[in-house]
C-alpha cells in the first residue's frame, strides 16, 4: 500500500495558505497541516491595505519591473513568469472574491474588507480537507534515519 504524504506547513500568513491549497489540489490524498504559532490565522492579511486588502495591482501603468520593484525586479521576474498579477487576480475571483481595480491600479476585493481575503483562504483550505493547527510553534526539525522529519512544536 502506498505511504500517505504528509505536509506540514509552518505558518498560517497568506504564503502558508496559498501554498496548502495548492498542495492539497495537486496532491488531494496527501495529509496537510498549517501549523501556526499565535492563537489566530492570517492576522498580517486582516490589517493589510488599512483592513481592505490591496492583494495585487493592474499593472497597466508599470511597463518596467523595476519601477514596482527596484531591489528585487530580476526575482520578481522570473516568478510573474510562473504566477504573476493576473493570475493572482484570476485566483481569488475564481475562489469566489469579486475584485475592483481602483483608478490607481490598486486591486481590492469588492466589499474591501480584508475578511474577504481571510474567508476566502480559510475556508478554501478547510474545504479541501487542510488542517489548521493554532498555537503550534515549530521549534525544531531532526531527520529521521528513514529520511523522514520529525518536528517539535511548543
Ligand atoms: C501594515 C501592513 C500593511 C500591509 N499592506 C499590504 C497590502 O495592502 N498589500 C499587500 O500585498 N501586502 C501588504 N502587506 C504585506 C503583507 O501583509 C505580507 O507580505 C504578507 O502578509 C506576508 O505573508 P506571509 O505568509 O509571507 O508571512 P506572515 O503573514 O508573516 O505569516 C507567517 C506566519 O508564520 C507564523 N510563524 C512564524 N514562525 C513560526 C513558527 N516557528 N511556527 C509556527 N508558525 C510560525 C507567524 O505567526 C505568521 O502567522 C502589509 C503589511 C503590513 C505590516
Amino acid at each position: 500500500m502506498p505511504q500517505l504524504l504528509h505536509i506540514a506547513i509552518i505558518g498560517g500568513g497568506a504564503a502558508g495558505f496559498f501554498a496548502a491549497i495548492e498542495a492539497k489540489r495537486n496532491f488531494p490524498h496527501a495529509d496537510i497541516t498549517i501549523f501556526e504559532k499565535n492563537s489566530k490565522v492570517l492576522a498580517k492579511v486582516e490589517i493589510t491595505g488599512g483592513g481592505r486588502c490591496n492583494l495585487t495591482n493592474s499593472f497597466d501603468e508599470i511597463s518596467d519591473l523595476k519601477q514596482a520593484y527596484p531591489r528585487g525586479h530580476k526575482l520578481m521576474k522570473r516568478l510573474f513568469k510562473r504566477f504573476d498579477y493576473q493570475h493572482a487576480f484570476d485566483w481569488f475571483e475564481e475562489n469566489g472574491v469579486p475584485l475592483v481595480t481602483q483608478e490607481d491600479q490598486c486591486v481590492f476585493p469588492q466589499t474591501q474588507d480584508s475578511h474577504s481575503i481571510i474567508n476566502c483562504l480559510v475556508n478554501t483550505a478547510k474545504r479541501l480537507g487542510v488542517k489548521i493547527q493554532c498555537n503550534h510553534q515549530l521549534t525544531a526539525i531532526t531527520e529521521l534515519e528513514d529520511e523522514r522529519l520529525l518536528l517539535d512544536f511548543k
